[in-house]
Order: C-alpha cells, then structure tokens, then sequence
C-alpha cells in the first residue's frame, strides 16, 4: 500500500506561469513552480515537503560534488483530451532508481517519496502541463550523497528532490547516428545499468567530437571489442530486419528502458516477431549496405521514437530508408506515444492517472 498521506506545501508567493511561453518550449530551461524535496538523515528518510522551485545551498564540500554519488530518473507527465494529468508507468522508474542508488550504495527510495511526491507535486503544479501537441512535462527526480566531506566513502546523509519542466520535443527531426568504436560508454561489472550522472560526464567528449562532424549522437558498442551494438546513451536501439523487430538484451551495460520494454510488448501482442540477442556491428552494417536494414530506431521517454535516416560507421555513410515506409517503429511508436497521452486505450493500465 502506498502511503497517500498530504505532503506538506509551502506555496510560492511568485508563480511564474503567466511569463511562460508554451508554444515555444526549449528542452529542459524552464521549470514549474514548485519541487519536492526529501532529506535522508540518521539512516532515515524525513517527511518530504513540496517547496517553491528555487536554489539550493550546499556546502562546497558536498561529497557527489567530488566523488559522484548522484542517480536520476526521467518521465513525462501529459494532460489527456479530459484535462487528467497521465504518468506512465512510475513504479517502473522507483524501482529502476533504487537500482541504481544500490549500485552507488546510496539509500533506496520510499513509495510515498517518489510516486506519491510525483503525484502531489504535478497535481499543484497542474496548470504548468502543456496541452499543446508533442508537448509535456518533463520530470527529474535525483538524489546526491550531500556529507560535507572529503574521505572517499559512502555519504551518511542524502538529498532527494523531484523537478519538473514543461517541454518541447527533444529531436525535431531524424538522426544521423555514428557507430563508435574508440570511445566507450560502459564496461561489463561497471556502473551502465544505472542512470548514475558520471555516465553522462564521460559520454561528453565523445559526443561532442562527433557533433563537430556533424552527427547528432553515437551509437556505442562493447567495451571489450567494439563488435556489438549497444544502445544510443539516452535512449536504446531497435532495428528492423527481414521484417523481424531486434534490440539488444540488457545486462549490466545497457540501462534497461521502460520505452524499451513498453515498446517490446506491444510489439509483441501486435505479432510482430521480436529478438532481444546481440546485433554484431558486421550484421548491422551488411544489411545497410544491401539496402536489407529496413528500420532503426531509439526509443526513450526524452527522445520517445527517434528514426535514424543516416548512419555512419568507419568511412562510411549510408542512408536508411524512407521514414514513412517504416512499419513497426511508426505503428508501435505512435500506438505508445498515443496510450501515453491518453488518445489511445490503455489496456494494461500503465497510466497513473489523476
Ligand atoms: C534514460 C535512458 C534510456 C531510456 O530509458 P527510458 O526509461 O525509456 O526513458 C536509455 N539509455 C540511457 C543510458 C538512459 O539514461
């Protein structure tokens, strides 16, 4: 039983919601008007409060400063053609974040924290949810280790908060994706299942060298070899060959989408054939070398489907076929994207709805 208990509000005096324009929202620049804080403290978690959206005070000693204690999570919150507000499927992201703050012997997060302050916070903040198409609220929940220490050690006391911020869409247009093999994103035994903040600082240099060639994002592959497909850093892969829908399985490298597996079951019940098995970088290039390689794709809350039309590996550039002749990412894309907005019946109740 989730704890639904009134979180205390201490309201803004200032919203700043009539300033906002919600027909030109950049991707996370704005924030609503109030967050939700928790503090950890003597190996317990203190009753949440919900406070004016504003900054914080840290000491410069604040140990994720320097060691990195610091996980996060990300969802959408979307007004359905009723006003309800949806959330899709946060027990999903509780459980993945107490995953990460285990990896990062960080304290798992209550229930009533996390989904009951999602809930408390976006219903005061209701009116910042955008109504406009392919817009939303984006939300940030993350917890730091906060001891004002400098010994290399797990830190007693932690901070929990929860943003939001209403968004435009993240890529307004379709991919050119490059395979990477020099740099790598994750090693076996290490920290990739996670959605721990170091795992984005290392992916920057990367990121940015490929930028300046004109890519938008890497494609990274294993740690050992550089032979297998891995997933795209904000978002997993899904290709499509011979008709057949194929997406790495994850393991302690790739972070385990809810996007992902949302997407691989309603593929499923649509009876499209679905693999989850390693795609060598050798098959993937082959089949878009021959024109065989008919659809690839990321899928992420961020991103939600992001099509690849150009893909680069080595020398090499080719084109991927037409968007519109894409036949699963499309159908299941807008299929998911529509259950999340609520225009589409959501029969496996995945929407919080309030
Ligand atoms: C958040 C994230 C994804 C996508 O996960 P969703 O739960 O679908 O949003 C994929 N890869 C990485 C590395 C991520 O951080």
């Amino acid at each position: 039983m989730i704890d639904t208990q009134e979180i205390e509000v201490q309201r803004t005096e200032h919203s700043r919601l009539s300033e906002i324009n919600f027909k030109n929202l950049p991707f996370g620049k704005v924030f609503s008007d109030h967050a939700l804080i928790a503090k950890y403290t003597n190996g317990e978690w203190q009753a949440p409060k919900i406070i004016p959206y504003g900054d914080i005070h840290l000491s410069p000693a604040t140990s994720a400063l320097h060691y990195g204690q610091a996980v996060f999570e990300g969802m959408k919150a979307f007004k359905n053609p009723d006003g309800e507000i949806l959330v899709f499927r946060p027990e999903k992201n509780h459980e993945r974040i107490n995953r990460s703050a285990e990896r990062l012997c960080m304290p798992k997060i209550t229930e009533h924290i996390f989904i009951e302050g999602i809930k408390q916070l976006v219903s005061l903040d209701r009116n910042w949810v955008p109504n406009e198409p392919d817009s939303s609220m984006y939300i940030r929940p993350f917890m730091i280790g906060t001891d004002p220490f400098l010994g290399v050690k797990p830190s007693d006391d932690y901070l929990f908060m929860i943003i939001t911020s209403p968004v435009g869409p993240y890529y307004s247009k379709p991919l050119h994706l490059k395979v990477e093999t020099e740099f790598t994103r994750a090693a076996k035994g290490g920290v990739g299942f996670a959605k721990a903040a170091g795992n984005y600082a290392s992916a920057m240099l990367p990121a940015k060298k490929a930028q300046n060639q004109g890519i938008d994002q890497l494609i990274w592959t294993d740690a050992k070899e550089h032979k297998y497909l891995e997933e795209a850093g904000t978002m997993n892969m899904m290709a499509v060959i011979d008709g057949k829908l194929i997406t790495p399985p994850t393991g302690s490298t790739i972070l385990a989408g809810v996007t992902r597996e949302s997407f691989l079951i309603l593929s499923r019940e649509a009876g499209y054939i679905v693999e989850e098995r390693p795609i060598a970088i050798e098959e993937l290039i082959s089949v878009a070398r021959s024109g065989k390689l008919e659809e690839l794709f990321g899928v992420g809350t961020a991103a939600t489907t992001a099509h690849v039309a150009k893909l680069s590996y080595e020398d090499e550039t080719f084109e991927l076929p037409p968007i519109e002749s894409r036949k699963i990412s499309n159908q299941i894309g807008n299929q998911l994207i529509g259950i999340k907005m609520g225009t589409v019946e959501d029969v496996h109740n995945w929407n919080m709805k309030f």
